[in-house]
């Protein structure tokens, strides 16, 4: 993670479709297609999609803030990020238990099956 671009808070902005250039600091939400996405939280600027659906993300919005579960674990991207996002708020990893964090992964090894182009 890069420390001086990483953010500590998202918004949630509902949209219909994503806009072509996402900003930081933005959590779109698009019911319509059942999904989210948002940049890497450390500032590398890559892109993270997060399905809703009961096997993917459970997305929490209490009018003003939102939770999402389970965690953002971008193993795949060089930076290997890994952290939650709950009421609006950006929680790294790093004060949980490698166990917890090992779950994380199974998750987001699964998930990364699905997507391989092998
Ligand atoms: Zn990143």
């Amino acid at each position: 993670m890069n420390s001086s671009t990483a953010i500590d808070r998202i918004q949630p902005e509902f949209v219909e479709q994503f806009p072509a250039n996402l900003e930081p600091g933005i959590l779109y939400v698009s019911i319509r297609f059942s999904t989210t996405a948002h940049l890497c939280a450390c500032g590398c600027g890559r892109q993270v999609i997060a399905p809703l659906n009961p096997r993917r993300y459970r997305m929490t919005y209490d009018g003003e803030r939102v939770s999402l579960k389970p965690s953002i674990g971008n193993w795949y991207f060089p930076c290997k990020s890994h952290y939650w996002i709950r009421k609006n708020k950006i929680d790294w990893s790093w004060t949980f238990s490698d166990s917890e964090i090992e779950g994380a992964q199974e998750i987001h090894d699964r998930r990364l099956e699905g997507l391989s182009e092998e």
